[in-house]
Parts: C-alpha cells; sequence; structure tokens
C-alpha cells in the first residue's frame, strides 16, 4: 500500500517536514500538470505521520481515498515515472 495526497492540497508542506523517508516532493511552481505535492508510492512506509500533520485532511492510505479522489492514486504514481519525480527543491518552492 502507499499514502496519497489528493487534489485538496495547498502546498502546505508540512508533510515533507515530517516523513521519514523523504518520499513527498512538490511540483514545480506554477505546473499546471503537477500543482499538488506527491507522495512517492515505493518510498512510502504507511507511517500515517502525513495525515496527522496535513491540516485540511488532503491525504488518505490508499485504501482509504475516497471515490471521488481515485485519480489522484494514479497522478501520484506519475508524478515519479513520467513527472518530475525528486527535482531539487527548495522550501519556498512549496508555495
Ligand atoms: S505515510 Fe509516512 S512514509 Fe508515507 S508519505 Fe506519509 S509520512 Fe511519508
Amino acid at each position: 500500500m502507499t499514502h496519497v495526497i489528493t487534489r485538496l492540497c495547498i502546498r502546505g508542506g508540512e508533510c515533507v517536514d515530517v516523513c521519514p523517508e523523504g518520499s513527498i516532493v512538490p511540483g514545480p511552481p506554477g505546473s499546471p500538470e503537477w500543482p499538488y505535492l506527491y507522495i512517492d508510492p515505493v518510498r512510502c512506509i504507511d507511517c500515517g505521520a502525513c495525515i496527522t500533520e496535513c491540516q485540511i485532511g488532503a491525504i488518505f492510505p490508499e485504501l482509504d481515498v475516497p471515490a471521488i479522489y481515485q485519480e489522484d492514486i494514479e497522478q501520484n504514481r506519475q508524478f515519479f515515472s513520467r513527472g518530475p519525480g525528486y527535482w531539487k527543491f527548495m522550501r519556498e518552492d512549496l508555495k
């Protein structure tokens, strides 16, 4: 399994700071294709720390993602397969 960031994301970035695996990466600022933060499904260890930290409830365990956000599961995967993946971002890139 993995955890998934849905389109509710407002790029707060608190989840990035608490992830013990460094598996949460923002889309490049201003990118229309990658506007949110994304979780690497390979590196995520399902600790749940990001869920607690997200103030707006944008993150779910994969099996609990609401039906209306189901396509965000694949979008998180694709960010790391065909998208920017682990590009070198700075703290200010989170907004
Ligand atoms: S569940 Fe844990 S390992 Fe997975 S993205 Fe969230 S904080 Fe990182």
